[in-house]
């Protein structure tokens, strides 16, 4: 056998192997469409019992794909061509198929075109799988965010009481205080202290004292607005800030938050005890204060008048000298 020859006929072999071990479907058509070759993944979709030789392409398509295609036949010979068409299963099913044609020249005269087809059904079923990888990511960032969302959240939260924390409060309270500037606005500061706290530690222990706390500061949450920031200020201090608010406002809703607290006493178990808050109450109407620390100075004065007058009372701020 010549060299020649002989790489022919190992091409031949192994363009053989291609075509018949080829996932995809391959034919090759004379020119009135008939099946000149059909690789074994095309007869046993569309022809699993019968013999191929001879049969006509188009039979196996819908009446519309083979018009289409029939049309095609002048542009399939003069180069490569893609088209979707749709096939009939013996068991009547459609199926579409992504088709590549192209024209065959060589030494077999009968041969016209060649055409490779990959079923769309695996198109879509990698389609499907990307939508759900999709899905499924989608679902995680919801996760991350809205564990994101609850990690800040406990950021700026006080776990006994679950206000808002001193280091939240003084980061908000510096933006109310610019925007009561600016803007030219009134802004009132509440503090409150438990009223002898100690004594409830040392008379029912601390875990009612951590009990009445955190009641205390549901109540106080639930006779302020949302627009208030009410935090934890430090050990048994509460703190409001109300913007936009003026000081007459202000001592109604400190009087409001004092008999919150004192009108009806903290239960738990055998526990239960009467508890009282002092409240020192300071504005921008109040004085000239050049920074927010120095209006939290003046409620700070005020609380401090309200525990010298007796506690269980609202004290506000004065800038007029003592007697
Ligand atoms: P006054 O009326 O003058 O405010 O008296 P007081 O006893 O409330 O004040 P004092 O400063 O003497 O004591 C504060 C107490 O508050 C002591 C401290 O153990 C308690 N306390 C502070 N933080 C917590 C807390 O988170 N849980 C509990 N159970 N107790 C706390
Ligand atoms: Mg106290
Ligand atoms: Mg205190």
């Amino acid at each position: 056998m010549g060299g020649e020859q002989q790489r022919s006929t190992t091409l031949e072999h192994r363009g053989q192997l291609i075509l018949e071990g080829c996932p995809d479907y391959a034919v090759l058509l004379d020119h009135d469409w008939s099946v000149v070759y059909a690789n074994p993944t095309f007869q046993q979709k569309f022809c699993p019992h019968g013999a191929m030789d001879g049969a006509n392409f188009l039979s196996y398509l819908d009446a519309a794909s083979a018009a289409r295609l029939r049309d095609l036949q002048p542009q399939l010979l003069q180069g490569s061509r893609q088209i979707e068409l749709k096939h009939v299963t013996p068991d009547a099913r459609t199926v579409s198929v992504q088709y590549s044609f192209f024209p065959v020249t060589g030494a077999d005269p009968e041969v016209l075109m060649a055409g490779i087809g990959r079923d769309r059904a695996g198109d879509l079923s990698a389609l499907l799988e990307t939508i759900n990888l999709n899905l499924e990511l989608e679902k995680k960032q919801k996760e991350l965010s809205e564990a994101n969302a609850r990690l800040e959240q406990l950021a700026i939260t006080d776990q006994i009481t679950e206000l808002y924390n001193r280091h939240y409060f003084f980061q908000v309270s510096q933006h109310f205080w610019e925007e009561a500037k600016r803007y030219k606005l009134p802004l009132v500061v509440i503090l409150m202290d438990i009223d002898n706290f100690k004594s409830v530690n040392d008379h029912y222990g601390h875990l009612f004292g951590d009990y009445v706390l955190k009641q205390a500061s549901q109540r106080l949450k639930t006779n302020t607005r949302k627009s208030d920031i009410l935090a934890r200020f430090g050990g048994e201090e509460l703190i409001v800030l109300a913007s936009n608010t003026d000081i007459q406002t202000g001592q109604v809703l400190a009087e409001r938050l004092r008999l919150s607290v004192c009108s009806e006493p903290f239960l738990m178990g055998n526990c239960s005890a009467t508890v009282t808050i002092s409240a020192g109450i300071s504005g921008t109407e109040l004085g000239d204060f050049s920074t927010f620390d120095a209006l939290l100075d003046s409620s700070d004065q005020a609380l401090y008048g309200a525990k010298r007058a007796g506690k269980n009372c609202v004290s506000t701020y004065s800038d007029l000298p003592r007697p």
